[in-house]
């Protein structure tokens, strides 16, 4: 049997590739991807079949068995109570049934500390994956709490009103982060508003104007994909966006000599229309646009 470290590692680069194979497009999988999911040369179930509690049994391609829950989901139509809560730790609904059988692995990943996978579904009907550890379960109110992160866990229960406050805010940063992602990327096909470059990784999904509503989750008119040298280049204003969707480049930097990123990473991008999501719907706000246009103008 593994023992508990092997376990451990096994999980930490079966997470870490879930994520990381989302973020190569636009930060979702289908169900059908993570229930076939490319592994050590075997294609592996990484979320159960039917049911929000995966917990690998019989059929599962690895000899050793599993001691807790490997992955939970939330669907946008299930009956479970999945949200944020107060302290900004997230809550997840027991499976229907007894507070054992199913239930009881996800006691187990909490008593061993062990991280997994949580997938979250969208509007579009795929799934942004998480890493979480579950920290408290109270079985008679048959829920479980988890967080991103166990150090940030801790600190969201401090006494200090401070540390407190901090780890609420990045936790609600956590959350809501790859699911803002998933939406606008998913909005923009994949590509760079300004260059069209087509390569989830090399993508970000950029704020408009700062978010004050904490609930990304409805703000995709508040974002744009850009990819992450024209993120920057916008957010420290060398890349104006007019209210009409065009690109403006600095004067200053229109002036400048220099090598290929320049001249054609930045310089041709000047009075490019942007490329939009078809759906109006999706479309960059014009108001937020022409807000954050006046700052790039007054520079
Ligand atoms: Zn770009």
């Amino acid at each position: 049997m593994w023992t508990i470290e092997e376990e451990q590692s096994f999980r930490d680069d079966l997470i870490d590739k879930v994520i990381s194979h989302a973020n190569s497009s636009d930060g979702m999988l289908s169900r059908y991807e993570l229930g076939n999911f490319p592994y050590a040369g075997k294609d592996i179930r990484v979320i159960d079949v039917q049911g929000g509690i995966w917990n690998p049994g019989a059929s599962w391609p690895f000899a050793e068995p599993l001691r807790a829950t490997l992955s939970i989901n939330t669907t946008l139509s299930g009956k479970y109570d999945d949200q944020e809560v107060q302290g900004g730790l997230w809550r997840y609904d027991y499976q229907s049934g007894s507070t054992e059988g199913k239930n009881s692995k996800l006691r187990k990943a909490m008593q061993l500390q062990l991280p997994l996978l949580w997938f979250r579904q969208q509007a579009t009907g795929d799934y942004v994956p998480y890493r979480v550890f579950i920290i408290n379960d109270f079985p008679s109110e048959r829920y479980c709490l988890m967080a991103p992160d166990r150090a940030l866990a801790v600190a969201s229960q401090s006494e200090s009103p401070i540390e407190r406050k901090y780890a609420e805010r990045l936790m609600q940063q956590r959350l809501h982060q790859p699911a803002f992602r998933a939406q606008v990327i998913s909005a923009y096909e994949t590509k760079c508003a300004i260059c069209t470059l087509a390569h989830g990784r090399l993508l970000d999904a950029a704020h408009i104007t700062p978010d004050r509503d904490a609930d990304s989750s409805t703000s995709v008119t508040n974002g744009l994909s850009l990819c992450k040298i024209h993120h920057t280049a916008y957010d420290i204003n060398i890349v104006g966006i007019d209210p009409d969707y065009k690109v403006h480049i600095r004067e200053d930097i229109l002036q400048e000599v220099d090598g290929p990123m320049l001249e054609h990473g930045i310089k041709e991008m000047d009075m490019r229309s942007l490329w939009i999501p078809p759906a109006k719907s999706k479309q960059p706000d014009r108001e937020r646009l022409a807000e954050r246009f006046r700052v790039f103008q007054n520079q």
